[in-house]
C-alpha cells in the first residue's frame, strides 16, 4: 500500500491554505493535499479533514446510499425504561429515565 494517497475531497484543491501552494514562480497552484496512510478503518486515511470528507459525502451521497440502502428501521432491544423521581432545588421534582440495552449475545433466539 502506498504510504500516501491524494485527499479524496472533491474541493480540496480549492481551499486557500499555504500548505496547498505548489509549483514554480509564475505558475503557482493550490494542489490537493496528500494524506498519510495509517488506519484503514478511518476516513482520515483518505481525507485530509472533516470538511473534505463532508464535501465528498455531499457530492456522492446518491452513490453512497446505494451501497447500503435502508428500507426498514433497525432496532436495539432494551429493558423497560426505568423512570426515577428526583427532588431538586426548592423541592422541585424532576425525572430521569434509565435505558439499558439488552446484551444481544445472551439473548439470541
Ligand atoms: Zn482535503
Amino acid at each position: 500500500m502506498a504510504e500516501h494517497v491524494w485527499c479524496h475531497g472533491p474541493n480540496c484543491h480549492t481551499y486557500v491554505t499555504t500548505d496547498r501552494v505548489r509549483g514554480s514562480k509564475g505558475s503557482k497552484v493550490l494542489r490537493t493535499r496528500k494524506v498519510k496512510q495509517w488506519n484503514t478503518a478511518s476516513f482520515y486515511n483518505w481525507f485530509c479533514s472533516n470538511g473534505c470528507y463532508n464535501d465528498f459525502a455531499n457530492e456522492y451521497i446518491q452513490q453512497i446510499i446505494r451501497i447500503a440502502p435502508r428500507h426498514e428501521p433497525l432496532e436495539t432491544r432494551i429493558e423497560d425504561p426505568k423512570k426515577t423521581e428526583h427532588e431538586g432545588w426548592g423541592g422541585r421534582k424532576y425525572y430521569s429515565t434509565e435505558i439499558t440495552k439488552i446484551d444481544n449475545e445472551s439473548n439470541v433466539g
